[in-house]
């Protein structure tokens, strides 16, 4: 067999092929200047598997064939039932495949197995099939102006779509675009991010076989700076869809510019978490725990400033300190009863640990952890669930986005302070707020400066609702009917009647 596929075998056992190429135009290909990236287990430093990198050459050839896609008729004039049972088709086949993907998903990124399995995989199939059901029900609309005239809108597709993805939910962010993507007629070209590289060709050898035509979509894995780049640049490129760090948005939207492409932006955030004197403690505590603590903490989401008002503070701490250290179950992913796997990589690991020395040093008071955790075999990227309180608003760890099991504990006085110093921020990713007052609740909801606030719980997501921030989290909405937003332009056409010159 030729070097593009590697046979594996899994911590858990589990035996599958691996592709290693670019696919383009349905098939998986090297690239060009035969340069690889190779994927590392992070719980134990291990390299997994090698895979095919792609440069600007590879990125020419995927851009051609989704763009030769868009015309295809077979693509651009299928009738959008069949579309729909495409799209139905591919995410059965995720499911048949499911237990490979979570697999692998595990085995490269380092979230628990059953996250992976549960998790991930469930919001992967209902995304695809969500935007399946849609794929014939994007309705244009007859706009009356006078007998004379009839004006009509038709949603069409922009044409190829770049799709940049992270590496905290690789599969699940890949549906997130590709779902309203392909269901309203666009072509794709994706890049996966380099630290995980491997679930995504997996996925990739499924969309042969539930029928895509050629070119409608291609995955690359490659570089930010050299593959990422040259999407974010290509003049033969209509979309740009990004989810990452705010300064990588912000690189993307200036390479965006060269042909003014159509923008969807995920970045960063430091959301919010307020628990009100009148909060029901035990939940806050509870919620304040996965709001941070799930995916080892690396959420654009995860509510990682957590403001108490003084009433109830040091109970919270110390009810927090408790839970987190009975939840918080650090180990190898693939073990049933860990809850928190390794960092993605060594540099995410670093970063964290740096973090911690930051707070350190700045004088925040360190509740728990504060070090790597070094239990699981004495290797990986794990790191103790930390806990800082009686931060200040000008520290460095409450107000960046450190993007781990990491989070920093202030107090407040009033309900007026408590919406200042939540809005207090560059980001408006999510906010959560604790209280029992009902007119409070909807109050402070309103005036938080964010793209989704949750009430009494933190992180719900549901692919039925739009998700996407507000000020440097982000441009655009993704998910719900708000995400096909994203993927169509609506062109007007007007028809005379009878107006005559
Ligand atoms: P992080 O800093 O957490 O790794 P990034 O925002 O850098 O997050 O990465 C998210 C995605 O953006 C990845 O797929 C990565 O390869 C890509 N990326 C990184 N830098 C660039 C860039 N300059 N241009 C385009 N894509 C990039």
């Amino acid at each position: 067999m030729s070097d593009l596929f590697i046979d594996l075998t899994a911590p858990n056992g589990h035996k599958y092929k691996q592709p290693r190429g670019l696919f383009i135009n349905n098939e998986f290909v090297k690239s060009q200047s035969g340069e690889t990236i190779t994927s590392i287990n992070p719980s134990n430093e291990s390299e997994i598997a090698s895979v095919y990198a792609a440069g600007p050459e590879d990125v020419d050839k995927a851009v051609a064939a989704a763009r030769k896609a868009v015309k295809d008729p077979s693509w651009r004039d299928m009738d959008t039932n069949a579309r729909s049972d495409l799209l139905f088709k591919f995410a059965q086949l995720i499911e048949q495949h499911r237990e490979t993907l979570a697999t692998i998903e595990t085995w490269d990124n380092g979230k628990p197995y059953q996250i992976s399995f549960n998790d991930d995989l469930g919001e992967v199939i209902t995304t695809i099939k969500y935007y399946a059901g849609y794929a014939n029900k994007i309705h244009g609309q007859v706009i009356d102006t006078s007998p004379a005239k009839l004006a009509y809108v038709v949603r069409e597709p922009l044409g190829v779509c770049a799709q940049i993805i992270p590496w905290n939910f690789p599969l699940a962010m890949a549906a997130w675009k590709l779902g309203p993507a392909l269901c309203t007629g666009n072509t794709v070209v994706m890049k996966a991010a380099e630290q995980t590289p491997l679930s995504i060709l997996y996925l990739a050898s499924l969309i042969k076989e539930a029928g895509f035509p050629p070119g409608v979509i291609n995955i690359l894995n490659g570089e930010g700076r050299k593959a990422g780049a040259a999407l974010a640049q290509h003049l033969d490129v209509d979309k740009i869809a990004f989810t990452g760090s705010t300064a990588t948005g912000k690189e993307i939207m200036k390479m965006a510019a060269v042909n003014m492409k159509n923008i969807t932006l995920e970045t960063g955030g430091k959301s919010p978490l307020l628990v009100f004197d009148d909060a029901d403690l035990d939940q806050a505590v509870k919620w304040s725990h996965v709001g941070i603590m799930y995916n080892q903490g690396q959420v654009c989401t995860a509510t990682s400033r957590i403001l108490v008002q003084e009433g109830i503070y040091d109970k919270f701490v110390e009810s927090f300190k408790e839970y987190v250290s009975q939840a918080s179950v650090v180990g190898d992913p693939f073990k049933d009863d860990t809850f928190q796997g390794p960092q993605v990589t060594k540099a995410q690991y670093e970063r964290v640990l740096s973090y911690i020395e930051a707070g350190k040093s700045d004088g925040a008071k360190l509740v728990t952890g504060g070090e790597a955790f070094k239990d699981v075999g004495g290797k990986g990227f794990f790191i103790a669930p930390t806990i800082f309180a009686d931060v200040k608003d000008d520290m460095r760890i409450y107000r960046e986005e450190v993007f781990g099991p990491f989070v920093v504990i202030s107090s407040f006085k009033t309900e007026e302070e408590a919406i200042e110093r939540a809005n207090d921020s560059t980001y408006g990713l999510g906010a959560a707020l604790f209280t029992q007052d009902i007119t409070k609740a909807h109050t402070v909801a309103r005036r938080i400066e964010a793209g989704m606030v949750w009430i009494n719980s933190s992180n719900d997501s549901d692919v039925r609702v739009p998700f996407g921030g507000v000020k440097q989290s982000g441009i655009g909405r993704e998910l719900g009917e708000a995400g096909l937003e994203a993927y169509t332009n609506k062109k007007a056409i007007h028809v005379n009647l009878g107006s005559r010159l």
